[in-house]
C-alpha cells in the first residue's frame, strides 16, 4: 500500500498521506468498495446494472435505444461495446442479475443471502421493499444517497465470521456527537422529512431482528448511519453508451469515417436530451475505507475516478504529490469549488460540519468581505 491513514490532531482527526510520490494522473490507489447499492429510482427506471457492482447490463446498443426511445437504433462498430451478455447471472431465489458469477459469489457471501427476497416469506409485503418504497418517496431524483446501502452494511454485519470486527469497521466511519449526527441525518433527507426518519427505522428494525444489530436499530444508531452515509457516501455510474463512444474514438479511422461517426454520435446524444433528459448513467452510491479518510481541500491534490466502468474506485493524482504529503480530495462538486469561499463554507459545514482551513481558504480569508454574486441568493 503507498499510503497510510495517519492521526493528525484531535481537531483535524485523521488524513489520509502519501508512502511514496506520485506524479501528475499517476493512479494513487484502488479499492473495492466495503457496500455499493444502485440509487432506488434509476433502478426501478430500468437502468440495468449490476446489483453488486453496477456494471452495465445492457449493450451500448440497448442502452442507446433505451435512452432514445428508438428501438431500430442501429450503433456502428459493435465490436466497441464492452459489455459481455454471456456471463449475466441471476440468484435463482429472488431474480437480481449480475455480471459475472464472480459478482454473485461476492454479493451472495458478503450480504445477500439476508436480505435476499426470495428467501423470505412474503406475507404481503416485505419490510425491505417497503423501506426502499419510503425511501423512493422521500429522496426523488437527482438522486444522491440510498438507504439501501445501510441495508448492505448491516447484513454485511450479519453474514460477518467476525461481526464485532466489521462492527468496529464500520465504527471507525462514526466518530460525531449526537447533536451532529441529528442535524446530518435531517439534512440528509431535508428538514421536511424529519417525522419519516422514525418510519425508515422502525422498517429496517423489522428487516433486522437480529440480535448483532441492534445497536444500529435504536434511534441514536439508526441516526448515526444515516449521517455516515450522508457524510461518506460516494456517488457511483457507469455507462455501456459512454464506454461504446470512448472504445470507437479510438479507432484508426479514415477522416470520413471519423466525421460520420462525429456527426452520428452528435445526434444520438441530442436524441437522448430530447428523450431522457439528463439521467444518462446507471448511478448509484458506495462506501470506501480508504478514500474516506481523505480529508478535503478546496485545492485537492487528488480526485475520484472511475476507470473501470464499475464500483471499483481509482484515487488519481492532480498534480505532482511527494512523499509523506497528505492527499486531499474535494468533497464539494465542480461547481460549488468554484464559488466563493463564503458559499464553499456553507455547504461544507451544512453538509459536513467542519471550518475549511485549506490553503485557498487561508488565502482568501485576507479578502473576505469579498463573496461572489450568487451568494446573495442563496436562501440561508
Ligand atoms: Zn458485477
Ligand atoms: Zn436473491
Ligand atoms: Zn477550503
Amino acid at each position: 500500500m503507498d499510503v497510510e491513514i495517519r492521526f493528525i490532531d484531535s481537531s483535524k482527526g485523521k488524513g489520509l498521506f502519501a508512502k511514496k510520490s506520485f506524479s501528475e494522473r499517476s493512479v494513487i490507489f484502488e479499492e473495492e468498495p466495503l457496500v455499493a447499492c444502485q440509487f432506488s429510482w434509476n433502478a426501478k427506471c430500468k437502468y440495468r446494472a449490476c446489483d453488486h457492482c453496477l456494471r452495465p447490463l445492457e449493450t451500448a446498443e440497448e442502452n442507446a435505444r433505451r435512452l432514445t426511445g428508438n428501438t431500430n437504433l442501429i450503433l456502428p462498430y459493435p465490436e466497441c461495446c464492452t459489455t459481455k451478455k454471456d456471463t449475466i447471472v441471476s440468484c435463482e431465489k429472488c431474480g437480481v442479475e449480475y455480471c459475472s458469477p464472480d459478482c454473485l459469489t461476492s454479493a451472495n457471501s458478503q450480504y445477500h443471502q439476508t436480505i435476499c427476497l426470495g428467501t423470505h416469506e412474503r406475507n404481503g409485503i416485505h419490510p425491505l421493499e417497503l423501506l426502499d418504497e419510503a425511501w423512493r418517496n422521500i429522496h426523488f431524483p437527482p438522486e444522491t444517497n440510498s438507504v439501501m446501502l445501510i441495508v448492505r452494511l448491516l447484513s454485511r454485519i450479519v453474514q460477518c465470521d467476525d461481526p464485532q470486527l466489521a462492527i468496529s469497521q464500520i465504527l471507525q466511519f462514526c466518530h460525531r456527537t449526537v447533536n451532529e449526527d441529528n442535524a446530518l441525518a435531517h439534512k440528509l433527507l431535508g428538514y421536511k422529512f424529519s417525522d419519516q426518519i422514525d418510519k425508515l427505522r422502525t422498517l429496517m428494525q423489522q428487516a433486522f431482528p437480529h440480535e448483532t444489530i441492534q445497536q444500529f436499530v435504536t434511534v441514536e444508531g439508526f441516526k448515526s448511519l444515516l449521517a455516515l452515509i450522508g457524510t461518506n457516501g460516494q456517488g457511483t455510474g457507469t455507462s455501456a453508451l459512454s464506454q461504446w463512444v470512448s472504445e470507437v474514438s479510438k479507432l484508426p479511422l479514415a477522416d470520413l469515417e471519423k466525421t460520420n461517426l462525429d456527426q452520428f454520435i452528435d445526434k444520438l446524444y441530442q436524441d437522448i436530451d430530447d428523450h431522457t433528459g439528463s439521467f444518462l448513467n446507471n448511478e448509484g452510491v458506495a462506501l470506501y475505507m480508504l478514500q474516506s479518510a481523505a480529508n478535503h481541500s478546496c485545492l485537492p491534490n487528488a480526485e475520484v475516478s472511475f476507470l473501470h466502468n464499475n464500483t471499483k474506485l481509482s484515487l488519481v493524482a492532480l498534480r505532482d504529490i511527494n512523499e509523506g504529503e497528505e492527499i486531499f480530495i474535494s468533497y464539494l462538486g465542480e461547481c460549488d469549488l468554484q464559488r466563493s469561499r463564503v458559499s464553499r463554507h456553507r455547504e461544507l459545514m451544512e453538509n459536513y460540519l467542519f471550518e475549511c482551513e485549506c490553503e485557498k481558504c487561508l488565502k482568501e480569508c485576507d479578502n473576505f468581505y469579498i463573496t461572489s454574486d450568487e451568494d446573495e441568493d442563496i436562501d440561508v
